[in-house]
């Protein structure tokens, strides 16, 4: 196996519960991946790449979270505004259907008509400039929220806010009708499906999926010779014979050629991996020595001022009540990430701060520490993520060489890649078996 992130070891755990024994190789000092506790930066372990388990009790990875006995804390107190000028809100309440100066007349016709249809291409910010007649400080803030984790509007494909759109122009007209914003609510399985952060850092989770399987660390994979027979794996200690090898590293990686495999892999292969491009992703952390930012008197999980950049602010120290100071994320992708990416460390903390100071509503404010991960020049990575190619991209190379991960983006969406590609693996047994833990030479490295 190589990389230790979510989905070599969810590979590696589904061989080991199957009773083979499994080496995972792994380049860091570290398992985890872009998965990365920092417990020395701040008052509190930090997130450098992941931090929230999406979905949380109805995530695959939850069944560790359990059994380890880990703590968590739900995001239930989510608000928008657009800036200053706005209250904080609900991005499910009717302020944020409403059109902030006011629905135009002529959009009514809209309730029972559909919307004008885009032009092939036309992106959104033009849509609603020239075909509805509204300019930005006239949409409503559901409307801006699209944007939230995705690309900026004048970036955004028009035929993207329709259903939004439509539906800001009907509730405008029958506030009655608009159901009641959803009350996230870890203990009610209706509305637990929200965001969580795992309490004292998210390494915990992949050291519970890890558990029972043996990972070589600072071991970088350089060089894969394979034939039907199995593979011979050059590493910077040395080398490594195994019947199977299973690749979970990071697209990056094989894009810039640094593991060599030998032969050279399949061109269809080869091509869906030159397919896949990172998403520019920006994630800025900021401590102060207080807890600066309070919504209604209570911790926020989310505060998503839409015309900042970064766009959304998390709270990273939520559930440590013992901890005097506060952490905040900001955090952007697509379009405007690429511009604070532009700018020196330096700015990027200054922009994120400008943003919490406008949050918080104190121009003086400072932090005491900050951090951010390049991950485009990480070099077992060489990127955040970016949107998959598909399925085909994980097909055996020569039923020896097995491929996770790579192109997942989310740690639940490589551990099922990993599990699944495991399962692949157990269906496919080499000719004269495989070795089970505890005897033998180890089968699946
Ligand atoms: C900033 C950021 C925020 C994110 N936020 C979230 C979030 O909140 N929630 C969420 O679910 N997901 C999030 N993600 C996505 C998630 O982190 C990734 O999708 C997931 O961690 C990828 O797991 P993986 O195992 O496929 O790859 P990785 O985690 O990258 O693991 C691959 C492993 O391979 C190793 N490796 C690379 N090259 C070699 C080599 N030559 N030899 C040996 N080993 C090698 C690497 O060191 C690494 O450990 C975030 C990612 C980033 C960057």
């Amino acid at each position: 196996m190589v990389g230790a992130g979510a989905a070599g070891l969810g590979a590696a755990r589904r061989l080991a519960d199957n009773g083979l024994k499994v080496v995972v190789l792994e380049a860091r000092n570290r398992i985890g991946g872009r998965m990365f506790t920092d417990r020395s930066s701040m008052g509190i372990p930090i997130e450098r790449g992941a931090e929230l388990i999406h979905g949380g009790p109805h995530a695959s990875t939850w069944k560790y979270v359990q059994e380890a006995n880990i703590r968590t804390a739900m995001f239930t107190d989510n608000y928008v505004r657009l800036d200053e000028t706005q209250p904080w809100h609900n991005p499910e309440s009717l302020m944020a259907y409403s059109f902030p100066k006011g629905m135009p007349a002529g959009l009514a016709v809209y309730d029972t008509e559909p919307l004008p249809t885009p032009d092939p291409g036309e992106m959104a910010e033009h849509y609603l400039v020239h075909k509805i007649g509204i300019t930005d400080e006239n949409w409503p803030t559901a409307v801006h929220f699209l944007a939230v984790d995705s690309e900026p509007l004048y970036n955004m494909a028009a035929t993207s806010i329709l259903d939004t759109l439509a539906d800001c122009i009907h509730y405008t007209l029958h506030p009655d009708e608009l159901p009641e914003p959803e009350v996230l609510n870890p203990n009610d399985p209706e509305h637990d499906d929200g965001d969580y952060r795992v309490i004292g850092g998210y390494d915990q989770v992949l050291r519970a999926v890890a558990r029972p399987v043996d990972v070589l660390l600072n071991t970088v994979v350089k060089h894969v010779e394979y034939t039907a027979n199995g593979v011979v794996m050059q590493t910077s200690r040395g080398a490594i014979k195994s019947a199977r090898a299973l690749i979970a590293v990071p697209a990056g990686v094989l894009k810039r050629d640094m593991i060599v495999f030998d032969p050279v892999l399949p061109a269809d292969k080869l091509a869906l991996i030159d397919q896949f491009q990172y998403r520019p992703i920006f994630k800025c952390l900021l401590e102060f020595d207080h807890k600066v930012l309070t919504i209604n008197g209570k911790d926020f999980g989310y505060a998503e001022p839409l015309r900042g950049n970064p766009k959304t602010l998390w709270n990273a120290s939520i559930g440590a009540p013992r901890y005097k100071g506060q952490v905040i994320t900001g955090w952007v992708t697509g379009a405007a990430a690429a511009e604070l990416l532009q700018l020196s460390q330096r700015d990027r903390y200054r922009a994120t701060l400008d943003v919490v100071r406008k949050a918080v509503g104190d121009n003086g404010l400072k932090y005491k520490n900050a951090v951010m991960h390049d991950w485009a020049q990480d070099p077992f990575a060489w990127g955040a993520y970016g949107r998959g190619v598909g399925s085909q991209i994980y097909k055996p190379v020569d039923g020896v060489i097995y491929w996770a991960g790579i192109q997942t983006s989310s740690i639940h969406a490589s551990y099922n890649s990993g599990v699944a590609q495991a399962d692949l693996l157990l269906a496919n047994p080499p000719v004269r078996g495989w070795s089970q833990r505890g005897r033998g030479q180890a089968a699946a490295h």
